[in-house]
């Protein structure tokens, strides 16, 4: 059983990749970012908790996310293994996890600061598939999207006033798991700074 952290920056590529190794692997992708989304668009409690931190580009606390671990990791899907994304983003959210489940192997994708704010401002997603695009560097074919749609969905969290936000939490708060997770042997660093496809075929190659 494989369990995978995608581990990175924010706007690192971590969903992008997430997708790719969903398709190759064939495990669920779980992803703290898009569950809160989907929180927030409900207005469910833990979204109404969690919408002002995301909107500041903060943290949510970390109780409110390892009990939406908890209970996503008692669905039938996660039972043969899971790649998170976008999860454990502290020591403590890791130190609960590794209570929950063993993890196989972190994947960290490594892009300069300088990078981030140009690859989180153009990006957008198909609104009806979720394909991950960008304006500069991964456009909407003129054909539309693979699935056939020609809806541009863009996250209400990035915008050059948050990014900033996010990076410093990224760098404060989340950053040190790279220790965590070294100190444990399970860290794999990978160069995200490039084409997309050779980062999927590092990280494929890292499995193996
Ligand atoms: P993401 O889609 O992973 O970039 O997450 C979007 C936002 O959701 C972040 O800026 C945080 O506010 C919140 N978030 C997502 N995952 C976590 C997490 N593991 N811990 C704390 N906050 C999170």
């Amino acid at each position: 059983m494989l369990n995978i952290v995608l581990f990175g920056p924010p706007g690192a590529g971590k969903g992008t990749q997430a997708q790719r190794m969903m398709d190759a692997t064939g495990l669920p992708q779980v992803s703290t970012g898009d569950m809160l989304r989907a929180a927030v668009k409900a207005q469910s409690d833990v979204g109404l908790e969690a919408k002002n931190y995301m909107d500041a580009g903060a943290l949510v606390p970390d109780q409110v996310i390892i009990d939406l671990i908890k209970d996503r990791m008692k669905e039938d899907d996660a039972k043969g293994g899971v790649m998170f994304d976008g999860f454990p983003r502290t020591v403590p959210q890791a130190e609960a996890l590794a209570e929950i489940v063993d993890v196989s192997i972190v994947l960290a994708i490594d892009v300069p600061d300088e990078r981030i704010v140009e690859r989180i401002c153009g990006r957008f997603s198909c609104g009806n598939c979720g394909a991950v695009y960008h304006d500069s560097f991964n456009p909407l074919p003129e054909t539309g999207c693979t699935c056939g749609a020609f809806s541009e969905k863009r996250r209400a969290d990035d915008t050059e006033q948050t990014v900033v936000a996010r990076l410093d939490a990224y760098h404060q708060q989340t950053a040190p798991l790279a220790d965590f997770y070294q100190a444990s042997g399970l860290l794999h660093r990978i160069d995200g700074d490039r084409d997309i496809d050779l980062i999927t075929a590092d990280m494929l190659n890292a499995l193996n």
